[in-house]
């Protein structure tokens, strides 16, 4: 199939991109990667009668770091292959990169974008994920108005954000747990002590997942874990963080027994569905294996291997 027509608009600068947008607001859409927008027009899902182009927006490509805050800071257009492959991320944050390899196949992530994939909310996906899981937030703009939303007040339901039709997503930061110095070698961030572990699960390579799982632990010299954070993607309409999980871990050294209690209050937390890929028991099921397999992985990781500098 063909999209219907629609008029293309492609602004040069955030400004002009912005007042397109509130021009154009509610029938505009603004196109990013077009890896996920580009099959829903073909498909005729939706039907906006303007695009509004980011592609030739100045400023909005860049990966910094944030020393105050200890925060990864992403501009909405950067390509997803362009953060996997970046010093930068790959020395604060690996589990960052590792979880981006899982994004669809090379193709894609060197055209999708980060901005792109928060705000088109797939639960199945990995950066939406890796907003809840490291107590990330998003700027969303619009003309006369600028706000910040952490994940959970950002994701609403399959698809389906809080960002209004005339905002822009500008720039996404994710929290890495206690970078707190940088390597005289290579000035990338050093995380300190945590380990983390991904696991994911699809039918075929490059597929979106049936369900994944991200984990950053943080385990004491005594071995006993002091910080622990869990998320699941496929585990319900929007990421899921599991705090009573998270909680449980908190005080006890890792064991074969704490983490299947772990799994069974993540799958508890989650809100599964049968769907055209996997009944509910087997997501359940999948969810619980992929907890206790990712915590057994975080605890593998010696801190050495986090820092991965
Ligand atoms: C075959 C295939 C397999 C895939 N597998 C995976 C996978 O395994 N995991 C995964 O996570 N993704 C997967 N994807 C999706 C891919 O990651 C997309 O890149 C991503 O979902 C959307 O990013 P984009 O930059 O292409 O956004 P677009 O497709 O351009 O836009 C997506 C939506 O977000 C809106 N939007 C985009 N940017 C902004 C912004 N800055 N501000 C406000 N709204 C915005 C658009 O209006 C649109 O509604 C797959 C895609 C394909 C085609």
């Amino acid at each position: 199939m063909k999209p219907p027509p629609f008029k293309y608009i492609a602004p040069r600068s955030l400004d002009e991109a912005l007042a397109a947008l509130r021009e154009c607001s509610p029938d505009a859409k603004v196109l990013a990667g077009g890896q996920s927008l580009v099959p829903l027009l073909n498909f005729r899902l939706v039907q906006p009668s303007v695009l509004v182009d980011l592609n030739g927006v100045s400023g909005l490509d860049s990966i910094t770091w944030d020393p105050e805050r200890s925060e990864l800071v992403f501009g909405a257009m950067v390509r997803q292959a362009d953060a996997e492959r970046s010093p930068l991320v790959r020395g604060a944050c690996p589990l960052f990169a590792e979880a981006l390899r899982h994004v669809g196949h090379r193709a894609i992530r060197n055209r999708g974008t980060i901005g792109g994939s928060l705000a088109h909310a797939d639960p199945s996906a990995e950066l939406p994920l890796l907003l809840a899981l490291l107590d990330g937030r998003v700027r969303l703009l619009s003309v006369g108005r600028d706000r910040w939303l952490g994940a959970r007040d950002f994701f609403v339901s399959y698809l389906t954000t809080a960002l209004r039709p005339d905002e822009i997503l500008v720039e996404a930061r994710f929290r890495v747990p206690c970078a707190t110095g940088r390597t005289a070698s290579t000035g990338v961030p050093r995380p300190e002590a945590y380990r983390w572990g991904f696991m994911e699960f699809s039918r075929r390579a490059g597929d979106f997942a049936l369900a994944a799982v991200a984990t950053v632990l943080r385990i004491d010299r005594a071995g006993m874990i002091q910080d622990a954070a869990i998320a699941v993607a496929g585990g319900g309409p929007t990421p899921v963080r599991a705090s009573r999980a998270e909680q449980t871990l908190v005080g006890y050294p890792p064991s074969t027994h704490l983490f299947a209690e772990a799994a069974h209050l993540v799958v508890a937390a989650c809100e599964v569905e049968d769907d055209i890929h996997a009944s509910a028991e087997y997501r359940r099921e999948l969810i619980g294996v992929l907890v206790e397999r990712a915590l057994n992985q975080a605890v593998a990781h010696g801190s050495a291997d986090v820092c991965g500098v």
